[in-house]
């Protein structure tokens, strides 16, 4: 039987280390745990909220609510064919694990999404992505429970509608469904991704016939560990806001007065600005007020003191009106915000 612990100090279940709490809080280890975490937020009225590593959310206030911690554990080999195999997770893996143990195994095809943080549950989500690589280039599907009806439905590629860090749970689904198990199609030989700059430029003296996936993994370790700050240490929830798309007649514009903005281009139409260099050319790098925008990234909000997400969110209004000053740029926050 699951506790129900009242008043909970969400502190060590969200990365940035927001001292909030939750009305009650709850572990849950499989579907029966769930549905009865459900019936007992129904029967008192309480709002929900899911955690995975709690990686990306902001946690501005107390939540008055449930918060439910999704544990449910385990991974298979569902199926092979001559080429691939079919691995089923539970929601509750750490992602960074589960990428660790399939290079052991040599299922190829996550090496460049290697040490990002959270559990697989969140993966599909914001459609994960890092080094040239989403989490929908490796997916093949995915069960959820549906809140209203506690019925468990699969959902196909095309089903969860991925995009650029978003999908359908964040859209039209969203808060609809708990996601209980992803089903990756990996490769059973190496099929390297590493087109993304970083990546090249850390290959260009390794031949061809020494890049492994394995290879690319420490590589990718290696560059993340060099700009990212530990959570552990220096709480935050990585990137802060995703990378602005916008018309090429944008880009043009911003041109005139900012020579070198990077831009990666999407289409004839469109082109994707790097938000870190946007936050960094308006002044922002090394910025500290309670929050602070980490000195080797700008993209990246720290909350150094542990103070409440709420000091975070303050210091992402600043710079949101200042990148739009600076450049007619608006930027989108990444994760999420509770309550
Ligand atoms: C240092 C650092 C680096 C990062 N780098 C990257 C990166 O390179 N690329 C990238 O894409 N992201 C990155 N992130 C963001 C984060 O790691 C991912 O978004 C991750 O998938 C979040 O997983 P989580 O389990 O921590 O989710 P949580 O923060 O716990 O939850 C995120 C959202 O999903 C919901 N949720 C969680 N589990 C479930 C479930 N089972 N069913 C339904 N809803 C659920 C939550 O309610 C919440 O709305 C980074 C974060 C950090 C701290």
């Amino acid at each position: 039987m699951s506790l129900y612990l009242p008043h909970f100090n969400l502190q060590n279940y969200n990365t940035l280390a927001s001292p909030v709490c939750a009305e009650f809080f709850v572990s849950v280890k499989d579907e029966v745990e769930l549905m009865a975490a459900l019936k007992f937020a129904k029967e008192n009225n309480l709002p929900l909220l899911f955690l995975g590593g709690g990686s990306n959310i902001v946690l501005h206030d107390d939540f008055p609510g449930l918060a439910i911690h999704i544990q449910f554990m385990g991974k298979e080999l569902v199926r092979e064919d001559l080429e691939h195999v079919y691995i089923k997770a539970a929601a509750g893996e750490n992602w960074s694990d589960f990428v660790d143990y399939c290079l052991d195994e040599q299922f190829w095809g996550l090496e460049n999404l290697s040490l990002i943080p959270g559990n697989i549950g969140a993966a599909p989500i914001q459609n994960i992505g890092a080094y040239g690589v989403e989490l929908k280039d490796v997916f093949s599907e995915l069960t959820a429970l549906e809140i209203k009806s506690g019925l468990s439905i699969t959902f196909t590629p095309e089903a969860c509608q991925f995009g650029y860090r978003d999908s359908v749970f964040k859209n039209a689904l969203k808060d609809q469904f708990i996601i209980t198990s992803v089903t990756f199609k990996l490769t059973k030989s190496p099929s390297l991704k590493i087109h993304y700059p970083a990546l090249r430029d850390a290959l260009t003296n390794v031949s061809a016939d020494k890049i492994t996936p394995e290879l690319v993994s420490q590589i990718v370790c290696d560059i993340r560990r060099s700009k990212l700050p530990d959570p552990k240490t220096i709480p935050n929830v990585g990137s802060f806001f995703k990378n602005p798309i916008v018309s090429t007649a944008t880009l043009s514009a911003i041109q005139q007065s900012f020579p070198n903005v990077v831009a990666y281009p999407i289409d004839d139409n469109s082109v994707k600005l790097a938000a870190g260099w946007l936050i960094d050319k308006a002044g922002w790098k090394g910025f500290r007020q309670g929050a602070a925008v980490h000195e080797q990234q700008a993209l990246v909000l720290t909350n150094p003191y542990r103070l409440s997400g709420s000091a975070v969110l303050e210091v992402a209004e600043l710079i949101k009106a200042s990148v739009l000053s600076t450049f007619g740029v608006e930027l989108e926050q990444e994760p999420r915000s509770y309550p």
